[in-house]
This record gives C-alpha cells, sequence and structure tokens, in this order.
C-alpha cells in the first residue's frame, strides 16, 4: 500500500476520460492520502504547431482553477497537489516556467516523450535499435535532471530500443547513476504495465535496482480506474519482486514536492 500517487491526468491532453472528481474519489476509496494531478503540460510551441496530446496555454488557467476548488472541497479527505507533467527542452523550457509560475502550482515532474522536442525532435516511444538515438535520449534526459526542478523522472524506460542488451545496459545506467547523484526517484509506471506497453520493463529495472537508487510507483492515470493501489494491479507485485525492488526499502511512499 502506498499513500501517494504523483501521475494523474485530466481530459485537457486529448487522450485522457473522466472527470476530475472521479479520479478524486477513486484515490479515496483506494486510501492515498495525496492525490498529484500532473497533466501533460502545455508548450509554448511555434503559432500554428498543435499538439494532439497536451492542452493549450489558454488552459492553464481552467486547469488549476478547477483543481484549487476541488482542493478545498475534498481537504478533509485527501491532499490534492497542482503539477505536470513537464517535457524537458532547450527551447521552451524557460518561457514554459515562466508562464506554469502564474498559476497555484506545487510540483513537475519530468516526462521525457520527445527528444529534444516534439516540433524538431523524435518521439522516444518508437521502436528503435539505434544506439545513436538510446544515447540521445540518456544525455538529454540527464540534462533536463541537472535543471533540479523535477521531482522525480516519469517512466525511465520509455525509450523503446530493441538492440542488444550490453548496448542498452551502457547508456541507461547512466541514467540511474544520475538519478542517484541528483537524488531523483525513478518512476515505476502503472499505466504501461496494465496497458501492457513495452514499459515498466524488466532489462531495465533488474539492472537499475542493482545500482539502489530511489524508485516510486506512479499510476499515470488517463482513466480513473487506474488510480488503484499497486496491489491491486495484477502482476505488479511478481513485476517487483522478480527485479528485486521492496516497499519500504528502495521504494519510497511520499516524495519531497
Ligand atoms: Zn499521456
Ligand atoms: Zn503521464
Amino acid at each position: 500500500m502506498i499513500s501517494a500517487n504523483y501521475h494523474t491526468h485530466t481530459v485537457r491532453c486529448k487522450h485522457a476520460v473522466g472527470e476530475e472528481r472521479e479520479y478524486i474519489e477513486a484515490a479515496i476509496s483506494e486510501g492515498f492520502k495525496i492525490l498529484g494531478f500532473s497533466d501533460h503540460t502545455p508548450q509554448p510551441y511555434p503559432e500554428g504547431f498543435i499538439s494532439g496530446i497536451r492542452m493549450d496555454m489558454t488552459q492553464l488557467k481552467d486547469y488549476t482553477d478547477t483543481l484549487v476548488k476541488l482542493r478545498d472541497e475534498y481537504k478533509d479527505q485527501i491532499q490534492i497537489l497542482i503539477g505536470y507533467e513537464v517535457e524537458y527542452t532547450r527551447k521552451y523550457f524557460e518561457p514554459l516556467l515562466e508562464e506554469l509560475k502564474k498559476y497555484p502550482l506545487d510540483f513537475i515532474i519530468q516526462g521525457q516523450h520527445y527528444v529534444e522536442d516534439e516540433v524538431e525532435g523524435f518521439y522516444v516511444g518508437s521502436e528503435t535499435d539505434s544506439e545513436e538515438k538510446l544515447k540521445a535520449y540518456v544525455d538529454f534526459t540527464i540534462e533536463g535532471m541537472k535543471t533540479g526542478l523535477f521531482t522525480y523522472l516519469a517512466h525511465p524506460d520509455l525509450i523503446n530500443f530493441t538492440g542488444a542488451d550490453d548496448i542498452y545496459y551502457r547508456h541507461m545506467k547512466r541514467l540511474v547513476e544520475a538519478a542517484i547523484v541528483l537524488n531523483i526517484p525513478l518512476e515505476i509506471n502503472i499505466y504501461g504495465f496494465v496497458d501492457r506497453r513495452w514499459y515498466p520493463c524488466d532489462r531495465f529495472f533488474k539492472m537499475a535496482a542493482g545500482y539502489n537508487p530511489r524508485f516510486v510507483i506512479g499510476c499515470d492515470a488517463h482513466t480513473p480506474q487506474i488510480v488503484r493501489q499497486p496491489e491491486h494491479i495484477e502482476g505488479f507485485s511478481e513485476f517487483l519482486e522478480r527485479n528485486g525492488i521492496t516497499y519500504g526499502d528502495n521504494i519510497i511512499d511520499i516524495v519531497k514536492v
């Protein structure tokens, strides 16, 4: 049983369903004490570029207004935090932070879906056997981690590398080492697990557990039904066990925001 989930989306990202209230009530009934909303942040992309997987800049007010109201309404039952899942980019990160700071903001998590960004880069979830792309993902993700602004790294194993293990380990171990040095927890992603995606994967977590970084479990809820305790997810405890990951040992419950 974990106390907190920091990875929750809303319909504004165009690929999630349900009312905010349903996510909150699911969290309460599952026994969570803290529910962090971290919808895909909008990005100040060039005019004319519309992302299909995130809210627009103009929706920041509605997003935060809605959550502030609910935070108040539910304050005796659960602590609600207001955050975002943010892509680190070279071009848009600074101006984005300036915008986010104009509204209530408790935390941001890093979700590196693109390198270097959605406008000009590549999607890291596409299958690839390119060591160059793997290396670019790791280098760029570490660059983002070094900003010191992220509460944790979401789905560190989002890169869908289909090549040899030795190449995979050579680069991904650098990500783990950086997480330890920078004291950034690595997320074990429940949504990917339930949706039978390529992450969270044994190849990454077995290797990572050997270095003993801090892990955090994130629902990455795009539907209220995914706001679940990990032990209610079929096969998830076995996943942790076979990779040498244990509650209270290397899984942390509540992260500092
Ligand atoms: Zn999403
Ligand atoms: Zn997410």
